[in-house]
């Protein structure tokens, strides 16, 4: 047996055992990308550097063999900033968006790709909850939003952007049920006012006084989605504004023929229905508002500049509910989670019939019954089958994306002007190969030489031009005869995956 030290902990360990599987025997993770126990060994991704003894020499954790007496060390700045270099590298090349554009660039961060995938199928319903879960007025912001989104769309270079806009509106008018609470709230403490301490209205819905209450100033597109998400969490929402009736600027400032008073009403009333009472002509100074302080759990702060845009003023409501809701069950009150994003420019000409692959030609459907209509159920399906699917097809579980956040890693550190076009083999029954994502680890290499494809896959070419392809330039059906499933389910990024990763 061996013994060792890593970060000060004794171990004993057989002799040829690799440094990552000591550590790994004491608990302690050490990142990798390349490694997989079940394989022969390559080591490629070189994010496994640990340091070895006083003198600090940086070695390959995976690849190194523990010896009797060594100290290593798992994680220091030097680590940290070694691991973020190899990282850098890796991505210095890399061809591929984390998010589609549309979802990035939507204030609301939408999962637009989702909605549109399930629209196309006529899932109505599940488009729904995928919209309703980050934009709590869709019919509303179908109506007025300036669809920041369709600016960003990739299928504008095609020909035009993806009618997003009017299919969210489609959405948010199809009668739906009414999604269910997606939390446990916390319990309410006892020295609160109870909800009929409130009451000055006709309207007010009676709620049980365990909730917790909060307060929320201005029934405006902020307050509203504040409302709406809180509402989800479990908690009772009192919202207090000065005008005689709900909305805030949708009412009063925007022209009824753009959006209908009973379309404002009809969200208005779900968000309602759903307990949030509304004590109109209420106006709250400063005093009144330290009060409410004391009296609620929470209060939500009018913003003190509204954003030009309503959806950015809803998707600052759901961040403030989201905040709110960690606050009151005692975890960190951070921003949404924001993750590393890989992103390109624009598309190039020779890169449109790679990303029609995974769509239907046709010109943007335009309502036949106008825009005031809005789309039928087929024209929604026929919009939405022209999405593009940009979106990356591990966006949780790519180890890429994950290392990348965890080190903050810069995509732009090493990248060269010249980027290489996106391509997309779709030759395969069951899986997408997308070679510019692919961090050459040698797994699915590793994999078909294991249970023995008769052509399997390969590293063509040398140095920095060398790809992973099927030998003698076969399609990737050849090369991927009977590992093609556990080739997916193991290559650390999102270059080859299931073709029907969303089902
Ligand atoms: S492969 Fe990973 S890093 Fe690349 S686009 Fe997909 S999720 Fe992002
Ligand atoms: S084509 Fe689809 S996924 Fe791509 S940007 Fe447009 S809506 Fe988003
Ligand atoms: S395609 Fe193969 S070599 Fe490339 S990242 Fe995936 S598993 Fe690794």
């Amino acid at each position: 047996m061996i013994e060792l030290t890593i970060d000060g902990n004794q171990v004993s360990v057989e002799s040829g055992t690799k440094i990552l599987d000591a550590a790994l025997s004491l608990g302690i993770s050490i990142p990798t990308m390349c490694h997989n126990g079940e394989l022969p060994h390559f080591t490629s991704c070189m994010i496994c550097m640990v340091k070895e003894g006083k003198g600090g020499k940086l070695i390959t954790s995976c690849s190194v063999k523990a010896t009797q007496g060594m100290s290593i060390t798992t994680l220091d700045d030097e680590i940290r900033e070694a691991r973020k270099t190899a990282l850098d590298l890796l991505l210095s090349d890399h061809v591929g968006d984390c998010q589609a554009p549309c979802q990035t660039s939507c204030p609301a961060h939408m999962d637009i790709p989702l909605m549109n995938f399930l629209l196309a199928e006529g899932k109505f319903s599940e488009a729904y909850d995928v919209v309703i879960k980050d934009i709590a007025l869709p019919s509303i912001l179908g109506r007025i939003c300036p669809a920041p989104c369709e600016g960003a769309c990739r299928r504008k270079s095609v020909d035009a952007a993806v009618s997003i806009c009017l299919l969210k509106r489609f959405t948010g008018d199809s009668p739906t049920p009414p999604p269910t609470p997606t939390s446990t709230p916390v319990t309410r403490h006892s020295s609160l006012v109870t909800s009929s301490s409130l009451v000055s209205s006709s309207s007010l819905v009676t709620h049980p006084s365990s909730l917790p209450q909060i307060a929320i100033i201005g029934s405006g597109p902020h307050g509203l989605s504040a409302a709406w998400y809180l509402q989800q969490y479990g908690y009772q929402c009192t919202i207090f504004d000065n005008n005689p009736l709900p909305g805030g600027g949708l009412r009063y400032s925007v022209p009824r023929d753009k959006l209908p008073e009973e379309v404002l009403d009809r969200e208005i009333d779900r968000i309602r229905n759903a307990g949030a009472i509304f004590l109109m002509s209420t106006e709250i100074g400063l005093d009144r508002l330290k009060e409410l302080e004391i009296e609620f759990d929470a209060v939500v702060h009018p913003l003190e500049k509204a954003p030009k845009m309503a959806i950015k003023a809803s998707a600052l409501g759901k961040e403030a509910a989201l905040k709110i809701h960690n606050k009151l069950r005692g975890q960190p009150v951070t921003d949404e989670h924001r993750n590393f994003h890989s992103h390109f420019g624009r598309l190039t000409e020779v890169e449109h019939p790679e990303y029609m692959k995974e769509s239907v030609p046709g010109e943007r459907v335009e309502p036949a019954g106008g825009i005031p209509q809005g789309m039928t159920p087929q024209e929604v399906m026929t919009e939405a089958a022209r999405c593009m699917h940009c979106e990356c097809r591990k966006p949780d579980t790519c180890l890429l994306r994950i290392y990348a956040h965890e080190y903050g890693a810069d995509q732009k550190r090493y990248h060269s002007l010249v980027r290489k076009p996106v391509t997309k083999q779709f030759q395969h029954d069951t899986v997408v190969f997308e070679p510019q994502k692919c961090i050459k680890c040698s797994i699915c290499v590793r994999i078909t030489a294991k249970h023995q494809e008769e052509f399997g896959l390969t590293f063509i070419g040398r140095g920095f031009d060398v790809v992973i392809g099927v030998p003698f330039s076969e399609s990737i059906r050849k090369g991927l005869t009977h590992t093609a499933e556990e080739a997916a389910n193991s290559c650390p990024t999102g270059a080859l995956a299931m073709k029907r990763w969303r089902l």
